[in-house]
């Protein structure tokens, strides 16, 4: 490990505009919680619990998987009701949660078969002495850890294609650490489960290999010299970017790019999110 400033994913977006990565990831601001990151707060959670808590259960008794299975929609909701009761909902809030809860359950069926499910699990390795980072919702593996499959859940409204999951760059950059980690795999398969827009049966895994993901090193690449270029001029000035702006609640320091992020939000169609006033 290193004391050098950790990239993910999301900080790699944040890097977009360099005043937002240092409110984030410097000053260590938190970003006040939107009602649509609530919610995909709780149903991840409720997920996590519900996918571990079945395979606990089916990789000792898979005779019994058929049977539990059947059951499943019980154990979801019971998982569902303990993570909501750690939130002031409001009963409209519960409904939402319940409903999409609901479909994601009606489509979910966990792979008996694999030899393992890791949910949440926190990966990271290391690159030019900086510690990359990222967690997966999921992570199944087979054939001895020759193939692994990475899920990652989006309950938002943003409109998935399913069918071009493997270029996702967040699930690019996991499946990227997991092949620095696990040496013994040849292949991954790459999957967006999405139950706002038809659930997980639409969707056809993408398959990466170690020799497919040289972009992921790139990106790293590009990425460290922008956050090196900001380090040694200690310039963080705010830079509206479609991707930073989309999601930020920060204050910004520029009317422009409440602009951009409104255009960006007006343009991406299935994307209302109803932000907190801070
Ligand atoms: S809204 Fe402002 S602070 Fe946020 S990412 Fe855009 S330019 Fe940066």
């Amino acid at each position: 490990m290193t004391n050098s400033p950790i990239l993910s994913n999301s900080s790699m977006i944040a890097l977009g505009c360099p005043y937002r990565y240092y409110r984030l990831f410097i000053e260590g601001y938190d970003e006040p919680d939107s009602d649509a990151a609530t919610q995909g707060t709780i149903l991840h959670a409720a997920r996590a619990g519900y996918v571990s808590q079945l395979w606990r259960i089916c990789k000792h008794r898979r005779k019994l998987g058929q049977e539990l299975l059947r059951r499943s929609p019980t154990i979801f909701q019971r998982a569902l009701a303990t993570v909501m009761s750690k939130y002031k909902l409001t009963e409209y809030e519960q409904e939402q949660c319940e409903a999409l809860g609901a479909r994601f359950c009606e489509a979910f069926q966990l792979d008996t078969g694999a030899d393992n499910h890791i949910v949440e699990r926190r990966l990271y390795t290391t690159y030019r002495g900086y510690s990359v980072e990222g967690t997966p919702d999921h992570v199944a593996i087979y054939d001895g850890g020759r193939r692994a499959k990475v899920i990652d859940a989006k309950f938002g409204h943003v409109r998935v294609d399913f069918e071009t999951a493997q270029h996702n760059r967040q699930l690019r950059l996991y499946a990227w650490i997991w092949f620095q980690n696990h040496p013994e795999c040849q292949e991954i398969d790459i999957e967006i489960e999405a139950p706002r827009f038809g659930g997980m049966k639409d969707s056809h895994p993408g398959t990466v290999t170690r020799d497919t993901l040289s972009d992921v090193e790139e990106r790293l690449d590009r990425k460290i010299a922008e956050l090196e270029g900001c380090i040694s001029t200690s310039s963080w000035l705010a830079t509206p970017d479609g991707d930073a702006c989309k999601y930020c609640t920060l204050h910004c320091p520029l009317t422009v790019s409440v602009i951009i992020r409104l255009l960006s939000r007006a343009l991406t169609i299935h994307h209302p999110i109803k932000r907190r006033r801070k």
